[in-house]
């Protein structure tokens, strides 16, 4: 019932890295309706992609031609939209390095994602285009709210990458920026194509889910099990070999290897001279410039509440949870590997909820189908699964959105579910072309996708869903609607380009769905029977929802303050030690030798860096935006539009705590987290 590491997932970062997000531009030859190539071969892709490039550099060349003292908001438009332009056409080449089931295509892809990452630098760092957004500010006469909002979000993106400073020294830090890239893509690399398995004898493998051993590897010694994201629940929570769970736990803590400590090391060096060259004292302090937080103070502050009033609970429940492992047979401490198989054994006992029994009102297609409803309902929208798909990999599934009282076309998106070689190896959503609107007045229609690792089903039957992971694919799908029905004017405002400590909340507020019986009952349906959840078994689950509260939250916490730390302390500040010592004071476990979690730890190389407390910050306002559901009806379409209306149309046009007063009628106001996590101020 536990996440295996961090939160339960991260909207990925854009594909393309211009503005807000990518996309691609409409190939006349294509049959598919999206008008998005996922069929290109290596060579074509590389063309595709430089010849992106060479149009990019030329359109802004021509625009950038003339001095910024003539320039006026429509120079900025033409420049807002050469840049979504670009993104659109590298979206697809850039980003199929972790989607294609194809090594080459991969490797080719990896190359242009490179090359645009570069580039965008470059651009970003612009002194002219920052000329012009200064110029424009200046004459005031951008539209309200778009043109302004993204009038400031060029004068503040270019000063951030270094637009604004002598022509030697941005050199220095365009060359950083470039080389922070390479580090990020290198390491997410390392994730997406690394292989880890453990070994198990045939009596370690009694005692794990037949479904589960069916799809494992089998050898003259045993099984071979694969150590990710799609097999860590099954096996933990199962395995009854404290010895095998302690070798798929440090398995699982040495993903990365010793290269991805080596490359956040130099990330956080690298970040840290940036941040200086830029004028701020830290990354962590660049960073928050730009969030809500603002200050590394407020997210402090934050933490330290969460933390201190939830580590004394969490080593209560530890306590307790060692008492129940000796009255087990199994005297001595309760160690990381033994947590998640004994808490699990526990509950199943106290409270007689047993995972895999849980699991058989969960097979995928109820699961997909029923969330899918549930998002139409409630949010006005129509859904239709496109047969044949035309994607990227066999087995992804495409859809099209309409919005149902019109019956207009919306976008697109798919659903690529299970894990295989290579592939992003988390549960994520990826915008792939943001919406905006186009020279001739249309509406460019958005296209996302949700990328996850689901178990792979045994021959022949389906794959059975926990709880857990009907939530997460609940959650990412909440950011595919804030992604897809955005109405934002702009690429650089759009969806789920908000500040980036909000981008959680409307997915937080979600997962809270995820816990109400009459919405538990609609997406179960038991895989022998049909049944939905019994009642019984719904008021236990609801009852353990809080359990492990104080160990859950002190991790988050945990996870937040080390980010904040590498990211605060200075280059020299050693990543690996610091991991070991905070774990130490801020969590009931002390860390397991021989591992270095901090190396598959992708979100503080992929967009969540000086981040990751936005987990905590953006639920203190999904608990308060839940209220009005709590108030008015779960499903109640009035205020199913007026979330879409409020929180997800406009996107980084309108400031969140603006979002939320419009959406609750009041300001925002933390009580309704508090009382969540239980700590009354
Ligand atoms: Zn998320």
């Amino acid at each position: 019932m536990r996440l295996p590491m961090f939160a339960a997932c991260l909207t990925a970062v854009a594909l393309g890295m211009l503005g807000a997000a990518p996309a691609s531009s409409p190939m006349p030859s294509l049959p598919a309706a999206t008008g998005l190539n996922f069929h290109q071969k290596p060579q074509e892709l590389a063309a595709s992609c430089d010849a992106a490039i060479a149009t990019a550099k030329a359109t802004y060349e021509k625009i950038l031609a003339a001095s910024a003292d003539k320039a006026n908001f429509s120079t900025l438009e033409a420049i807002e939209k050469a840049g979504a332009d670009f993104n659109d056409a590298t979206a697809v080449p850039g980003g199929l390095w972790e989607l294609s089931p194809d090594k080459a295509v991969r490797a080719a892809s990896s190359d242009c994602f490179q090359k645009v990452s570069n580039y965008s630098v470059e651009v970003q760092s612009d002194p002219r285009i920052y000329a012009v957004a200064q110029r424009v500010t200046a004459l005031a006469d951008a539209p309200a709210p778009a043109g302004a909002k993204l009038v400031e979000y060029y004068v503040i993106g270019g000063r951030r990458a270094g637009a604004g400073l002598d022509p030697q020294t941005r050199k220095r830090t365009t060359a950083l920026f470039q080389q922070l890239n390479d580090l990020e893509l290198k390491f997410a690399q390392m994730l997406d194509n690394e292989v880890v398995t453990v070994a198990i004898t045939p009596a370690e493998a009694k005692s794990l889910p037949p479904n589960f051993v069916a799809t494992l590897k089998k050898t003259a010694q045993g099984y071979i099990v694969p150590v990710d994201e799609s097999t860590y629940g099954q096996f933990m929570l199962n395995e009854s070999s404290s010895a095998a769970r302690k070798r798929f736990v440090i398995a699982y803590g040495t993903r990365g290897g010793v290269k991805n400590v080596q490359r956040l090391q130099e990330a956080v060096a690298v970040r840290d001279e940036l941040a200086h060259m830029l004028g701020y004292p830290s990354w962590a302090a660049y960073q928050l410039d730009v969030k809500m937080a603002k200050t590394p103070d407020r997210v402090e502050s934050l933490l330290n509440t969460v933390s201190e009033k939830l580590l004394p609970k969490a080593q209560r429940e530890i306590a307790a949870l060692t008492v129940f492992k000796n009255s087990q047979g199994s005297p001595g401490p309760l160690r990381r590997w033994d947590y998640g198989y004994y808490e699990n054994k526990l509950i199943k006992s106290k409270f007689a909820v047993d995972d895999q029994a849980v699991r058989q009102y969960f097979p995928v297609d109820h699961v997909i189908t029923s969330v899918l409803g549930i998002y139409q309902k409630l949010l006005g929208v129509t859904f239709a699964e496109i047969a044949p798909a035309d994607t990227w990999a066999p087995g992804v599934r495409e859809y099209s959105i309409s919005d149902t009282a019109s019956n207009k076309p919306i976008g697109w998106f798919y659903l690529d579910l299970y894990p295989r070689p290579g592939k992003f190896s988390h549960f994520a959503n990826f915008p792939i072309r943001p919406g905006r609107v186009m020279p001739d007045g249309t509406y460019q229609k958005p296209v996302s996708a949700i990328v996850g690792n689901w178990p792979l089903p045994a021959a022949g039957k389906p794959t059975l869903l926990d709880h857990e992971e009907v939530i997460t694919f609940f959650h990412e799908f909440g950011h595919l609607m804030h992604s897809t029905l955005s109405t934002s004017l702009y690429e650089t405002l759009y969806g789920t380009s908000v500040r980036p400590d909000f981008v959680e909340a409307p997915s937080q507020m979600l997962e809270n769905f995820m816990w109400q019986p009459s919405i538990l009952k609609e997406v179960s349906s038991n895989v022998k029977t049909g049944e939905p959840l019994p009642d019984d078994l719904i008021n236990k689950m609801i009852a353990l929802k809080h359990v492990a509260d104080g160990y859950d939250w002190s991790s988050q916490a945990f996870y937040a303050q080390y980010d904040m730390k590498i990211h605060s302390s200075g280059p020299k500040i050693d990543v690996d030690t610091t991991w070991f010592d905070l774990q130490k004071k801020m969590t009931p476990f002390p860390g397991t030798p021989g591992t270095h979690p901090e190396a598959s730890f992708g979100h503080l190389m992929g967009g969540y860096d000086a981040g990751y407390y936005g987990y905590l910050w953006s639920k203190v306002y999904a608990q308060d935006i839940f209220t009005r559901f709590q108030k008015e009806g779960l499903e109640n379409p009035e205020v199913g539009a007026a979330y879409r209306k409020d929180i997800l149309e406009p996107g980084a046009t309108v400031e969140p705590d603006v979002l939320v007063q419009n959406f609750l009628g009041r300001p925002m106001n933390p009580e309704a987290f508090y009382r969540d996590i239980g700590i009354t101020q």
